[in-house]
């Protein structure tokens, strides 16, 4: 089969620190028990990875987060995901003189600024359950989900000119309507468009590659949000071609891919390279 990699693919510059900086914690804390609080990105092949070298996954539940916290030992280490936290997390860690590392991405990290810098109430567009999400409301008591796919109860703010700030791996194209519907409601609203460049790119390149083939295939975890809005924008807009997503090549050798003649791969920001690698490969020799 015909196949092109579209660049960029694999890691961006958030998960690739995060993960340098997750080695380097391991390799330094060898005697200690070492957990990732949350995962740190969003990718299976990643996180088993680190449990083979020792790593504990606590599932974040943000509901059960301080009790999770509580358990921790004096001499275990904490890492916190890329995707951002609650800053109170901290606090209690350092009450409990806990040592903690922070992986969150800068990019996630400026969209945490804005937040604790600001004196005006604050539209967040966001998934519901995400763990940026999550950190991003922690940020300020003057701020209002407005929850991806759902309608905004404008009714509940009480000024007509909030920023308006929205999770970093969102859809551009879905972002673009969300601003529009709250620019008619709330003309003075300011809007900052934070979707974070490493995802943006990708779908920008996704739209661009039109007829050129008859197979697309988003390489990604189904929990990753960047990986889900690559496959949901080229799904809804390459009319012409196939979009599937796949986690790996064993989910890749499920589908039956004999009507296709060329395919074109794409990546989220947080799967591995090997993977890709992999999945070309098999393609080539089909
Ligand atoms: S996708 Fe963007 S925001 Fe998320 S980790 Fe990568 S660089 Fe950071």
């Amino acid at each position: 089969m015909k196949v092109e990699v579209l660049k960029p693919i694999s890691y961006c510059f958030g998960v690739t620190k995060a993960i340098d900086t997750a080695l380097k914690i391991r390799e330094e804390y060898k005697d200690n028990d070492v957990y990732f609080f949350g995962d740190l990105v969003h990718n299976k092949f990643v996180i088993d990875y680190f449990k083979e070298k020792g790593i504990k996954v606590i599932p974040f539940n943000e509901e059960n987060a301080f009790n999770q916290l509580e358990r921790f030992k004096s001499d275990d280490i904490v890492i916190f995901s890329a995707h951002g936290h609650n800053e109170k997390y901290e606090e209690l860690l350092k009450l409990k003189g806990i040592k903690y590392f922070d992986t969150t991405c800068v990019k996630v990290k400026q969209i945490l600024n804005i937040i604790q810098n600001s004196n005006r109430e604050i539209i967040y567009i966001g998934k519901k359950r995400h763990p940026e999400t999550f950190a991003s409301l922690s940020y300020s008591d003057k701020i209002y989900l407005y929850e991806y796919g759902k309608e905004f109860d404008f009714s509940q703010l009480n000024s007509d000119n909030p920023i308006v700030l929205n999770q970093s791996t969102l859809s551009f194209l879905e972002l673009t309507d969300i601003f529009n519907i709250i620019q008619k409601n709330l003309p003075k609203a300011t809007i900052y468009d934070e979707i974070c460049g490493a995802a943006r790119i990708r779908q920008e390149n996704i739209l661009k590659i039109h007829d050129k083939f008859d197979l697309i295939i988003v390489v990604g975890d189904s929990n990753s949000s960047n990986s889900t809005k690559l496959f949901e924008i080229s799904n809804s807009c390459n009319k012409k071609a196939k979009t599937i997503m796949v986690a790996n090549l064993d989910e890749l050798k499920k589908i039956d891919l004999k009507e296709f003649k060329s395919a074109v791969l794409t990546s989220g920001t947080s799967t591995p390279l090997v993977i890709i690698n992999e999945i070309e490969e098999y393609l080539r020799n089909l």
